[in-house]
């Protein structure tokens, strides 16, 4: 993961790690006031929020209102999928009687995104299933505001941010040694604080097309210079004395290596979906996949044998067995077996099934889970092992001056945030997370670690990104 993480800074397309720009080069510190509002687009869910801060990090109110996005919405236009998307905010505003004032906007948006600018970018490509091939390659920020204007609303897109950078913001908002986030819900992804002098694919000084040196304004502190971190001639420039940090989405979902150990079933999932030899890392973690995946290793076993009689023609089905029902079998402490009994009837149409057999059930579901936590606590160790907080010293504070600790020393506190439906509703994989963890970071560094949920995280952090960013402008155009 670490050599990965170096490859995708260094240039794009340097591994499948993307390690994507986010603009993103300050975080809500606390000091927010007033009401924002956002959109959350993402993986089952949709939400509309609002949300409004007072000083001292307190939230005084948050109003959050969940949807599920129509599956017809997901393969239709990108038309239709915004219009969905805008309508459902000028409602919401319409009941909150807000809808004549001009708000910033926080727009999460869960996939992969190509950003411009912290309030613009075009998406690289859709993951979790959904399939609109016009949208691919166009700004969806701007796709919010057309639609946005088409009905009718004063409103506009201050901060596109991905659902791991709307967690980071909440949890940096309560707690600021939190350097990362990570999500595991349908999709999986994670997003930490880089150094912005470790981001080499956007350092460099800036020349013409006669190889001169340019000079620019900085956008933030407007000096004139030509030591600039250069993105790309048309985007927002700044100096390096103003950014030193920035946050990195990592997309780490479609991380992929030769030491990942893939099975059949691995392979054979992957064929079944839209976005073959991609997410390869996210199809083993993921609520998406991990029912799919315990399916078919169920299916071949009724195959090749008669654990389940021949009343097992369901398991033929693609994504019949889906992740809530992995987790209710895992999860099922009755000495009977007898939610795993409810589950095989009901879902999978297998009747009576014996105690022998549940048995197998569960331990295949308890394989799957383990593998996909084991999978994410390495990824998290990666992380923190490219910030120097893994607890390996100095190896790794070449990267980040402040990171490593010398022997002896205590481990430095450190906070990731955390949230998705997989984690949030399934302690099984948490514990064996955790566990992983400690394995890997051995017990003292393991305890210097919090993993932080932050509830509904993303998208109230998106709207304090709003916030953020609504205010910087302010202070940019007196
Ligand atoms: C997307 C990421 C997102 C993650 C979690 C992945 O499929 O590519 O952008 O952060 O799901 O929602
Ligand atoms: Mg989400």
């Amino acid at each position: 993961m670490v050599v990965e993480m170096h490859a995708g800074l260094a240039s794009d397309g340097g591994s499948k790690l993307k390690m994507l720009l986010t603009f993103v080069d300050a975080l809500p510190n606390g000091n927010e006031e007033g009401i924002y509002y956002s959109i959350d687009l993402g993986g089952t869910n949709f939400r509309v929020l609002r949300v409004e801060v007072g000083a001292g990090s307190v939230i005084i109110n948050q109003k959050v209102e969940h949807q599920p996005i129509p599956e017809e919405l997901t393969k239709g236009t990108t038309e239709d999928l915004f219009n969905f998307v805008a309508l459902a905010l000028k409602s919401f505003l319409e009941r909150e009687d807000d809808q004549d004032v001009k708000r910033a906007l926080g727009f999460t948006f869960s996939f992969p995104v190509r950003q411009n600018s912290v309030s613009s970018g075009s998406l690289i490509r859709w993951t979790k299933g959904f399939s609109i091939e016009d949208t691919v390659g166009k700004d969806v920020a701007q796709c919010l505001n057309d639609a946005l204007a088409r009905c009718g609303l004063n409103v506009r897109v201050t901060a596109l941010v991905n659902d791991t950078v709307g967690t980071l913001a909440l949890g940096h908002y309560y707690d600021e040694d939190t350097v990362a986030a990570v999500i595991i819900g349908s999709g999986t992804n994670a997003c930490y604080i880089e150094r912005t002098d470790a981001i080499i694919k956007c350092q460099g000084l800036l020349t013409n097309s006669g190889g001169m040196v340019s000079y620019f304004f900085c956008f933030i502190c407007s000096q004139y210079d030509f030591f600039m971190k250069c993105l790309c001639e048309e985007k927002e420039l700044w100096c390096s004395k103003c950014s030193i940090h920035q946050v990195v989405n990592m997309e780490w979902g479609n991380f992929w290596s030769s030491h990942l150990p893939r099975t059949l079933y691995d392979i054979s999932l992957d064929d079944e979906t839209q976005n073959r030899n991609d997410q390869g890392f996210e199809k083993m973690i993921s609520g998406m996949y991990l029912g799919e995946i315990a399916r078919l290793v169920l299916h071949r076993m009724a195959q090749e044998s008669d654990v389940f009689g021949d009343a097992a023609d369901s398991l033929s089905n693609p994504f019949i067995l889906s992740t809530p029902f992995l987790a209710a079998i895992r999860e099922d402490d009755s000495p009977d077996l007898s939610e795993v009994r409810r589950v095989l009837q009901e879902h999978l149409k297998i009747p009576d099934a014996p105690l022998k057999t549940r048995r197998l059930v569960v331990k295949v579901c308890d394989i799957v889970t383990r593998r996909a936590a084991r999978l994410a606590a390495a990824g998290i160790v990666g992380i923190l092992k490219k910030l120097g907080r893994d607890g390996s010293g100095g190896v790794a504070s070449t990267s980040s001056s402040s990171g490593g600790r010398a022997r002896g020393q205590q481990p430095r506190r450190t906070v990731v945030a955390i949230e998705g439906g997989l984690y949030q509703g399934y302690p099984v994989l948490r514990e064996y997370l955790d566990e992983a963890l400690v394995e890997i970071l051995g017990e003292e560094v393991a305890r210097s670690v919090t993993l932080r949920v932050t509830e509904d995280g993303s998208g109230i952090g998106a709207a304090l990104l709003a916030a953020v960013h609504s205010s910087n402008s302010q202070q940019q155009v007196p």
